[in-house]
């Protein structure tokens, strides 16, 4: 694996530390990995780890904002049975977006994180992005709600009033622009 470049020894072992980061007043405990030379006792950061550990402070952060975590982004890509390519199609945020948001390089912005959330907790918003992203959706295609499957024509007349009340609510809002 990797190499100590100092004395060139090859008995390198991976540790962890916890670190304490101050963020927005509170303090986070993030494990940071680091490599050890068993041979000359040199302690060493590989690129790997940085970025390891650049993602572990990503995803502390993120908790602590209560946005979703790398790990959760995939997750609920996977709940909501979506390659990264197409979740990328449907939500937004450019080709590559949640490749990124899942490897912890790029964080989610609040809005991409409240769409994802809004989709996972109701069928009828990602029905409404599959359509929007021209995905082919057939007028009895199935939805999930918790863990008894309807058709979308009847969830949406069951549904009905709520949308009403969504429509309206925005009519008020636009007294504001
Ligand atoms: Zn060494």
């Amino acid at each position: 694996m990797s190499e100590c470049k100092v004395c060139k020894s090859k008995a390198v072992v991976t540790a962890q530390a916890s670190e304490e980061i101050s963020y927005k007043g509170a303090t986070l405990i993030v494990p940071m990995a680091y490599s050890t030379c068993q041979n000359c006792h040199r302690e060493f950061i590989t690129t790997a780890q940085i970025h390891q550990n650049d993602k572990a402070i990503r995803d502390a952060k993120k908790a602590h904002d209560g946005l979703f975590t790398s790990a959760e982004v995939a997750k609920a890509r996977k709940q909501l049975g979506l390659t990264q390519e197409e979740a990328s199609l449907v939500f937004g945020g450019g080709r590559n977006a949640f490749s990124k948001y899942e490897r912890g390089e790029v964080s989610q912005s609040v809005a991409m994180d409240k769409l994802i959330k809004q989709a996972l907790k109701h069928p009828m918003v990602l029905h409404e992005l599959f359509v929007e992203a021209g995905f082919a959706v057939d007028k009895n295609h199935l939805i999930y709600q918790d863990d008894n499957v309807v058709s979308y024509v009847a969830y949406k007349a069951a549904n009905d009033h709520k949308y009403t009340a969504v429509k309206s609510m925005k009519m008020q809002e636009e007294h504001y622009g």
